[in-house]
């Protein structure tokens, strides 16, 4: 196809479409927005458009898909949904019926940089995250990376580095902490495949951007400062490519000024707890498994916020509990305050329900995206400000908020001044600025006014000048103004009348200064929207200068928020303030699960149960009955410290937590999460994680661990791990084991601090009840049959099983490796069967101390025989 024969339309599209390949490019076409080419099949496909065709030259078509232009923010914002970039192309000239009218491309959006109120979520953040990874790119394996993240509908941009063995297990952390709607990598990395959870959008970003020689000076430059040592990340090296890849991007993707990224934050993962992606999602913090909902979910609980700003807060710091025990006393005495204090949490909510999203106008503000209704919703914001200054003045507990609750006069009396109290949605309408505010527009519609009252007047003033009584004054838009007389009266017609056009029966006539008030008032309406633009402009760079103390208002009412919903849930829901300390303890007394009380049908009440972690006191072994309540109850431990940790009061009567640096939440594989990969592999990766991962102040929850594979395999592992768990002096660490092994009650004889602990069934007959009740000493056995029975397995099967339960228990089953534990059942042992944890049986026959303890009869034994006995077993093992 040779270019001489495309038609000009064609050819302004094609050059901007070459400069935008990877978009899907919106091509403004009077009332509709077109795509082209691939992009209208796609778009077709994907938003369920007609597919037509459009002619580009004299023999060809090419595919063309559209949607009209009123509705094109919801189109966008599918597109983006799936993942699609999107470039807006519009007309910037007036067309004027000649030639073409000038397009170019005014928005790129993607996922990680839009900035649409539509197109955005007032709870979620919308983080575009950057990664440079630093290492053996052939293998693949990370030693080091960079990570940057910003959300520019907020201003937050912040960088850390993550290193050693597992920085790729950091970066995936930290994926899971933050959810970005996009994520850059250096493109040669993404060519090679990397592997990221397969939700996440990944843009590759070409390799040089992520230099440091290329992202130091942008980042310079961008802040305006020679060396990046005051941010704190001088030292880094890794991470100012990721920062600097990030900045790049954005700015290629917004056309206004970034004035919103007015910092960039160095941190370290280490000041928060860590919750890998697996723990967040075992102990549903922001949305369940199931489908994936706040709701259901434990900030489905918490979030009693009534503001934008302050749900995404409580969102972050549900996300990130803190490991500093003063930053959470402090924040838990302002939660106490509030607790107590019922009528003074009701009006600030009250109050704060009146408050729209600061943060986010405050950033349209300083990327020169506000509208008129913006900056009344900013003052009207504002105003609420002292408002809540004056209610919270007199608590004791509340005065850093109070100084921080800047009520930004300045900017309050701007926009009194300047911006009419119920202005247009846009710029396109007139009546933005408040009349008395310019003497400029004031003069403007002044002079409208009087031009339009000079034209109406003019037909009685002509009629009696000329005495022509038919005589009238009309407009049309070829002409604009004119003053038409009937042929039979133009002899009457005066000198300064000029002839411009004969119809049938009449003459129109014009004058020069019929013009000149015509022209005002033509003019007058272009004039006074372009005045008002330029004055609304200058009224927000006026107000960024306080971008600062908005901002800072805004984090002060988000803070507000947080806390009035936390005391909330805390006085409705019965919770205690926790008492944190750094020591090694956990001690809860009435714990309760904050989810699974709610979700009990009608009736059922929740069962709190007690936990006792101390020094001596280091791991429980929770042995039960499917359907008892194991993993209820470690997971309420689990979510218990960690509300503790955001400086909330916990579902409980009393509760003292040894703060934990860490949490890890395990299940034994479940099949429908890790589809394609081997279950039993999923799980041993994920044991070997948390075994390499923690510390002695860590929190282990371990759910069935070692049951995705065979009984022998499942038991060794689950009983190795506690083994290590409780040996190795590094971890030691409180750990929660819920199985339904009874054989792993043996432990707690071997090992000092381990602890039998079981959730309580009373048996009635054939029915078991659950009791949901932890109490000390284990299970012994698993009631299988009988949780089969209350799922409605039919009458025979029920029967057939415990049939063959039976016949397995005399026999001696692979399941029964205990004799001795089940329950005084006879138990003939098999010498073909291995027994796990006994030394083998050539051993056992040849060692004379296992004789002597196998002919021992216990219970006939004194305390001082069991003694002399003791003495002389050691003796014979050679002690
Ligand atoms: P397990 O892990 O032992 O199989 P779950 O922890 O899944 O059992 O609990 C099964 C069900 O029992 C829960 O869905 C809940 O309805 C109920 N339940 C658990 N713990 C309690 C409790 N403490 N009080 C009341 N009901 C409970």
């Amino acid at each position: 196809m040779s270019n001489v024969t495309l038609t000009p339309l064609r050819q302004q599209y094609l050059n901007i479409k070459q400069q935008h390949p990877d978009c899907i490019v919106l091509f403004r076409l009077g009332d509709f927005y077109e795509t082209f080419d691939q992009d209208a099949e796609i778009a077709a496909r994907e938003l369920d458009l007609v597919l037509t065709g459009r002619p580009v030259s004299k023999n060809e078509r090419v595919p063309m898909a559209g949607v009209p232009h009123h509705a094109v923010e919801t189109y966008i914002a599918r597109l983006i949904e799936k993942g699609y970039h999107v470039a807006v192309c519009e007309q910037v000239t007036e067309p004027d019926g000649r030639g073409l009218v000038e397009r170019a491309v005014t928005r790129v959006l993607t996922p990680g940089t839009v900035i649409e109120p539509e197109l955005l979520s007032d709870a979620h953040q919308n983080y575009l995250m950057a990664i440079f990874p630093n290492g053996d790119s052939a293998s693949g394996a990370w030693q080091r990376a960079g990570l940057a993240y910003t959300d520019i509908s907020t201003g937050e941009f912040a960088v850390t580095e993550l290193a050693g063995e597992n920085a790729g297990v950091l970066v995936l952390e930290e994926l899971a902490r933050l959810s970005p709607r996009e994520v850059l990598m250096p493109r040669s990395w993404v060519e090679r495949g990397v592997s990221l959870p397969a939700h996440i959008h990944l843009t590759p970003v070409d390799d040089w951007h992520f230099e440091r020689s290329s992202a130091e000076p942008l980042l310079c430059t961008h802040f305006n400062v020679r060396t990046l040592e005051g941010f704190g990340i001088g030292e880094m090296t890794v991470g100012v490519g990721a920062a600097g890849a990030a900045l790049f991007y954005v700015q290629t993707t917004q056309r206004g000024s970034l004035a919103q990224l007015a910092s960039l934050r160095a941190y370290s993962t280490a000041s928060f707890m860590v919750l890998d992606p697996f723990t967040r999602r075992n102990l549903e913090l922001t949305e369940t498994i199931r489908n994936r909902q706040s709701k259901g979910s434990l900030l489905g609980i918490l979030d009693r916020t009534v503001t934008a700003m302050g749900a995404r807060l409580l969102r972050t710091w549900l996300t990130q509990p803190l490991l500093e025990l003063k930053r959470l006393n402090a924040r838990l005495d302002v939660v106490e305050a509030l607790t107590r204090d019922e009528v003074l949490r009701a009006q600030i909510r009250e109050t704060l329900r009146q408050v729209s999203d600061l943060e986010r106008l405050t950033n349209r503000l300083l990327i020169q995206n506000a509208t008129p209704r913006d900056l009344a919703a900013l003052r009207q914001t504002l105003e609420t400000i002292p408002v809540i200054r004056e209610i919270i003045s007199g608590n004791t507990a509340l005065p850093a908020l109070y100084d921080r609750l800047n009520p930004c006069e300045p900017v309050v009396n701007e926009i009194r001044a300047g911006i009419s109290d119920e202005p247009p949605a846009n710029l396109n309408h007139m009546g933005v600025i408040r009349p008395g505010y310019s003497e400029e527009l004031d003069g403007i519609y002044h002079a409208t006014k009087d031009a339009r009252d000079w034209i109406a007047a003019l037909e009685p003033q002509e009629r009696a000048r000329t005495g022509i009584s038919s005589l009238k004054v009309g407009f049309n838009k070829v002409f604009g103004y004119y003053i038409e007389v009937s042929h039979s009266n133009t002899g009457k017609v005066p000198p300064d009348y000029i002839r411009k056009q004969t119809l049938v029966n009449a003459e129109r006539y014009i004058t020069p200064e019929l013009k000149d008030y015509e022209a005002l008032v033509l003019n007058a309406e272009e004039q006074i929207l372009e005045v008002e633009r330029r004055l609304f402009a200058e009224l927000c760079a006026k107000l960024c200068e306080q971008s600062k103390a908005l901002l800072d208002s805004a984090r002060a009412l988000a803070h507000l928020d947080v806390f009035c919903a936390l005391a909330d849930v805390a006085s409705r829901e019965g919770y205690c303030r926790p008492t944190l300390t750094e020591d090694d303890l956990l001690i809860i007394s009435a714990g309760r699960h904050p989810v699974v009380e709610h979700t009990l049908s009608d009736g059922l009440r929740y069962v709190p149960n007690d936990t006792h972690f101390d020094s001596m006191n280091r791991i429980h072994i929770i042995t039960g009955p499917n359907m008892s309540g194991k993993s209820t109850y470690i997971r309420q431990v689990a979510i218990i410290t960690l509300l503790a940790q955001i400086g909330s009061f916990v579902p409980a009567d009393e509760a003292t937590i040894g703060m934990v640096d860490r949490i890890f939440a395990r299940i034994g594989a479940q099949d429908e999460i890790h589809a394609g990969y081997s279950t039993f592999m999923v799980e041993m990766i994920e044991t070997a994680r948390l075994l390499a991962g923690s510390t002695r102040r860590s929190l282990l929850i371990l759910d069935e661990v070692g049951r995705g594979t065979s009984t022998y395999d499942g038991l060794a592992i689950a009983r190795s791990v506690i083994e290590y768990v409780h040996n190795n002096p590094r971890l030691n660490c409180r750990t929660l084991f819920a199985t339904h092994y009874h054989e792993l009650t043996e432990l707690p004889n071997v090992l000092p601090r381990a602890r039998n602990y079981n959730v309580a069934v009373s048996e009635d007959g054939e029915q078991i009840v659950f009791l949901h009740k932890v109490v000390g000493g284990g299970a012994d056995r698993s009631y299988g049959v009988h949780v089969a029975q209350l799922a409605g397995l039919p009458r025979p099967v029920v029967d057939r099983a415990r049939e063959l339960l039976q016949h397995l228990e005399q026999q001696g089953s692979n399941y029964e490796m205990h004799p001795a534990r089940s329950r005084g059942r006879a138990v003939k042992s098999n010498p073909d069967q291995m027994n796990l944890f006994s030394p083998d049986t050539q051993q056992e026959a040849a060692n004379p101390a296992v004789t002597m303890l196998q002919a021992m009869e216990i219970d006939n034994l004194s305390p001082i025989e069991a003694l002399t006995k003791l003495y002389e077993l050691k003796r014979l093992a050679g002690g």
